[in-house]
């Protein structure tokens, strides 16, 4: 299976840096070609860029970094999936940490949210992954194994769905979690995976947490890995690009 790239431009960027930014990376994924056999390429703006990073794109894919768990109607400040779909977005990352830190999203909220962004269409991004203090105590897997199954809906498939393993205290801190450490996580969610969808063996689970250029051949190398979600070195295309290039 390729392995997907996907940025999270999260909430930064005016209209001119969003046209320089998207411009810049279509011409590294053209100028490096042979990238499209071996990866797919995302990029999620925030939502009030989407119009204008959407017609800069060329084989990359537009995303979202969040929808609403409501179809339509008085829901003030959220955008729908179904929105999403028709502004051309293809994909929308549910569950970030941040979203579940900074506004108590819960498991069943992400997954109202990916019964919302499947039913439009959209492929999930479904984020997990255990703070500091649950890596300490030695919990992480029931942990993740917990945001796994309450966030998940049972319309999830290789198709329409991804798993990104983003362990919190990785998320912008230049701190990575040991090869080992991804491994054993991979594996595990591979496994948990498999007890409930029959093509899990399809699904790509993605790694975040400060990947650059400098740290993503060894990432990639690892079983069960295919691909990256990448917060800061995506807003710099010559690293998200170079970042491509060690898969
Ligand atoms: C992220 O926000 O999903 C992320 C992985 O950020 P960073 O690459 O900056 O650690």
């Amino acid at each position: 299976m390729k392995n997907l790239i996907a940025g999270n431009w999260k909430m930064n960027g005016s209209v001119e840096m969003a046209k320089s930014l998207a411009s810049a990376i279509s011409g590294g994924v053209r100028d490096h070609g042979a990238l499209l056999e071996k990866n797919d390429f995302l990029v999620c703006p925030t939502d009030l860029h989407i119009s204008t990073v959407s017609p800069l794109l060329k084989n990359i894919s537009l995303g979202a970094q969040d929808c609403s768990p409501f179809e339509v109607g008085a829901f003030t400040g959220d955008v729908s999936a179904q929105m999403l779909n028709d502004m051309g977005c293809s994909h929308v990352i549910l569950g970030h940490s941040e979203r579940r830190q900074y506004y108590a999203e819960s498991n069943m909220m992400i997954k109202q949210k990916a019964v919302m962004a499947n039913e439009n269409s959209l492929i999930t991004i479904i984020c997990v992954g255990e703070t500091e203090e649950e890596r300490e105590q030695g919990v992480q897997n029931d942990v993740v194994s917990k945001q796994l199954s309450e966030s998940i809906p049972d319309s999830a498939n290789a198709e329409n769905t991804v798993i990104a393993y983003e362990p919190v205290w990785a998320i912008g801190t230049g701190k990575v979690a040991t090869i080992e450490d991804i491994t054993s996580m991979h594996e595990h969610i591979r496994r948990t995976l498999a007890t409930r969808f029959s093509d899990s063996r399809g699904m790509r689970i993605l790694y975040g947490g400060s990947v650059k250029p400098a740290n993503a051949a060894e990432i990639f190398a690892v079983e069960n890995v295919n691909g990256a979600l990448i917060g800061g070195a995506s807003l710099k295309a010559e690293d998200f690009i170079g970042i491509a290039e060690a898969s």
